[in-house]
């Protein structure tokens, strides 16, 4: 396993790969989510890149750029023991050279939902894969369903730039209570830990009642919301039920939606969602 910084240095490994090339972007403080995509990546294609990079330029002034976690003896470490082929873990002065001044952005999807509560996100998130993609050249990229609005986001910008790869979503790893797997669960005391279950389990009764034959938007949301309410480290920032293509919120009758929510427990934000109907 080779691991690089510099552009120079990942173009001239990434030539000696051989194809199909699987590429895994993420921001390090991996966990078995991230594994998952490593997996499938391994199971599918010829050699595994893996890039590791805090981008700046998705988060928010008032947001955890600082504090998010990292441990990057450790992630070689694992990545190792998966049988990645490249290691790529630029800084940010390789990412964004003095005088940057371009950027990639997906207008219409990346409006609702995080895009309306973390201005200036998603485009961090498409310049910074814009990057990672031009200089990688990877066949395939793999990329969480746990973030369904940045999986919607890069497909959009892959079709609409004629980018090479094809991307590939791959499903949300859980602990055994339902919560979703992520780096900034470790900000998570231990009885916040306890109540951030209550995310999976909102998502999960919004679903029972879809099932009991409830189609009305309205009444999935308020699912959602009553069960959140319930635990008081919980505090809601959105609940949706959304059209899984374009992310616009539904009113009325819902045959197939995206039901998502962001959750503060404690400082640490949380994301969640599940598909609904066929
Ligand atoms: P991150 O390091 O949080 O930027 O995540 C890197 C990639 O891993 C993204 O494509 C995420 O959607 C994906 N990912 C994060 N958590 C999970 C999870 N629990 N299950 C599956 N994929 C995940």
């Amino acid at each position: 396993m080779k691991v690089v910084h510099s552009l120079p240095e990942l173009r001239l490994a990434r030539g000696e790969l051989p194809g199909p090339l699987g590429f895994v972007p993420t921001m390090g403080y991996l966990h078995e989510g991230h594994l998952s995509l490593v997996r499938q990546a391994k199971s599918e294609c010829a050699s595994v890149v893996v890039s590791i990079f805090v981008n700046p330029t998705q988060f928010g002034s008032n947001e955890d750029l600082a504090s998010y976690p990292a441990d990057l003896g450790r992630d070689q470490a694992v990545l190792e023991r998966e049988a990645v082929d490249l290691i790529w873990i630029p800084t940010p002065e390789h990412m964004y050279p003095e005088g940057f001044q371009t950027w990639v952005t997906v207008e219409e999807l990346t409006r609702p939902l995080e895009g309306e509560h973390r201005p200036g996100h998603f485009r961090g998130v498409t310049t910074v894969v814009a990057k990672l993609f031009n200089a990688v050249q990877p066949d395939r990229a793999y990329f969480g369903q746990k973030d369904a609005q940045q999986l919607a986001a890069v497909r959009r910008m892959v079709q609409d730039l004629g980018f090479r790869p094809q991307v590939v979503a791959c499903p949300t790893m859980r602990e055994a209570d339902g919560l979703a797997m992520s780096s900034r669960n470790v900000g998570l005391s231990p009885e916040e830990r306890r109540a951030a279950g209550v995310l999976y389990r909102a998502l999960s009764a919004a679903q029972q009642v879809y099932a009991g034959g409830e189609r009305r938007a309205d009444a999935l949301r308020r699912s959602m919301a009553e069960t959140l309410q319930v635990e008081p480290l919980a505090r809601i920032q959105y609940v949706s039920v959304a059209d899984p293509e374009t992310l616009a919120e539904l009113e009325g009758e819902v045959r197939r939606g995206l039901l998502s929510m962001a959750v503060f427990v404690g400082k640490t934000r949380l994301i969640d969602n599940v598909f609904l109907g066929d």
